[in-house]
């Protein structure tokens, strides 16, 4: 009864669904799939994708301890990976193929592929969850619908569990060795230029990496995220995008660390976890949002009246943007982060995802892709779902007519400009007021640009577009 382990965005040993099922049912190996095109296809960061090599380097040993081997294979785009499994299941005599859920489009089709090709080969294929708490489609509204508020899906979440908690699942024990050896893991994937390791550094691969991090935030810093999450250049968050993105850490072991530093509680207690869980459960329901709504992974708008926005065609205004030139320092300095570390902290991406699509009335699609070829933690649903949320086209999006102004946040949530002056050097020696709009003060640095736009217009501009839209209802669930 052999069974394969086809591994994708769930790179760990620990705590997963998987892996324990197989390990449970018989002799296994596991599997991942090169996919360079198919990557390409989805904008996936360099970075990200160094990210999995180095994580599947880490990977290959943990699971080596178990004496399961892991095997590469290259299915180039996805339509190539039923032949390609299917022909390793003959060659490996595998009886049945395990998998943890991935949600999206093109990862169900995908799937549900690879799962005909087997059954014609007589070779089972088992589908688990693993990257969500709750099962997608079991979390509804009462009228049997995907939720549409945020608000409501978590009142939901919570009643579930009051009633119980996802359990962490035991690590296999090593099973007697197969007598067959893993393959090398590559250190490049060509068409995906490897970071510099500068960037490396700040996201060490690997599974005790993630439970460091995880312990030390649950440990020292959790307690103050409700304070300090908002502030750049602080510390505040987790920083654990990256590991849960690539699945090398478990939601289940994120809301464990939580709950043990709380006394067992979610919904109460210290407010910093209470608003850490309730992260989490922003990501939970993006991805049930992906399930529900499927045109969201489509490239279309969740409010279709909003495909009407005459979104601007600027090209120059685009480029200001994404390489950090818009004269709004703190537009500038996120946009930096970004490029240097493959991450920006939670309310830089809103503001600069307002500042492109409202401010500069740019398709909010053109940067939703930006970050995507840019972030080392780059999750189709969540990015997707922050970046409808900023341009009020999505669900539970933030009105149309409330607008970030990067003056304001930047006044407001980097008051001393530290972490400004961090990202522009260029603006150090500016005092605390004239940094957050050097084209004001009196010695205007000649290597900063002036503002890209006038506020006052751009606001203006952007809610006369707005109002101008046929006013439709969202379209249901299908
Ligand atoms: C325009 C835009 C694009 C975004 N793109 C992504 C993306 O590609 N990948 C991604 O993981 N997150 C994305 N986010 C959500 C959020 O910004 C990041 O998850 C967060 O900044 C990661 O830092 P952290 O691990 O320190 O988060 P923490 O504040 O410590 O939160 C813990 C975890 O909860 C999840 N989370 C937190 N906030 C959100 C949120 N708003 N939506 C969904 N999940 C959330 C993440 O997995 C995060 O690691 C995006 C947000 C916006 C506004």
């Amino acid at each position: 009864m052999r069974q394969l382990i086809w591994l994708r965005s769930d790179l760990r040993v620990q705590d997963n669904s998987a892996l324990a099922a197989a390990m449970a049912a018989g002799p296994t190996l596991a599997l991942f799939l090169l996919s360079p095109g198919q990557w390409q296809a989805h904008d996936d960061a360099p970075c990200k994708v160094d990210f999995w090599l180095r994580n599947l380097g880490e990977l290959a040993r943990a699971l080596g301890q178990l004496n399961v081997p892991l095997l590469l294979r290259r299915a180039d785009r996805w339509d190539a990976a039923p032949r390609v499994i299917g022909e390793l299941c003959r060659q490996l005599r595998i009886t049945t193929v395990r998998v943890n859920e991935e949600y999206g489009v093109n990862e169900s089709h995908r799937d549900r592929a690879v799962a005909q090709t087997l059954a014609c080969q007589g070779v089972g294929f088992h589908a688990h969850l693993d990257q969500l708490l709750f099962q997608p489609g079991s979390v509804l509204s009462h009228s049997g619908g995907y939720f549409q508020v945020y608000s409501q899906f978590r009142k939901v979440c919570y009643r579930r569990l009051h009633g119980s908690l996802p359990a962490l699942l035991q690590q296999p024990a090593a099973q007697a060795p197969l007598g067959l050896v893993g393959d090398a893991i590559p250190r490049a994937v060509s068409g995906f230029a490897p970071p510099a390791e500068s960037l490396r550094a700040l996201w060490p691969a690997g599974e005790q990496e993630a439970q460091r991090r995880l312990r030390s935030f649950a440990e020292q810093r959790i307690d103050a995220y409700q304070q300090d999450r908002d502030f750049p250049a602080q510390p505040g968050t987790s920083q654990l995008s990256a590991y849960l993105a690539a699945g090398v850490l478990s939601p289940r072991q994120c809301l464990h660390a939580a709950l043990q530093a709380n006394r067992g509680e979610f919904d109460s207690g210290s407010s910093g976890v209470v608003s850490w869980i309730n992260e989490l459960l922003w990501r939970e329901f993006y991805k049930h949002v992906l399930v529900g709504y499927p045109r969201v992974s489509m490239h279309r708008a969740f409010r279709p009246h909003t495909e009407a926005l005459p979104w601007r065609h600027a090209p120059d205004e685009l480029a200001a943007w994404q390489q950090g030139r818009t004269g709004f320092p703190l537009i500038d300095a996120a946009m930096r982060q970004l490029l240097a570390t493959g991450w920006m902290h939670n309310r830089l991406r809103m503001l600069v995802a307002m500042f492109l699509s409202k401010h500069l009335l740019i398709d909010w699609r053109a940067g939703e892709r930006f970050f995507m070829r840019q972030l080392i933690d780059g999750d189709l649903a969540a990015n997707n779902g922050g970046w409808q949320w900023s341009a009020s086209t999505g669900t539970d999006a933030v009105p149309y007519f409330r607008l970030f102004n990067p003056l304001s946040q930047s006044r407001r949530f980097d008051p001393e400009g530290r972490f400004i002056r961090h990202w522009l050097p260029e603006l150090a020696g500016l005092d605390d007021k004239a940094i957050h709009n050097p084209a004001d003060g009196l010695f205007a640095p000649a290597d900063y640009p002036r503002p890209m736009l006038d506020l006052g217009q751009s606001r203006a501009r952007v809610l006369a577009a707005f109002r101008g839209l046929p006013c439709t209802a969202p379209e249901g669930g299908p």
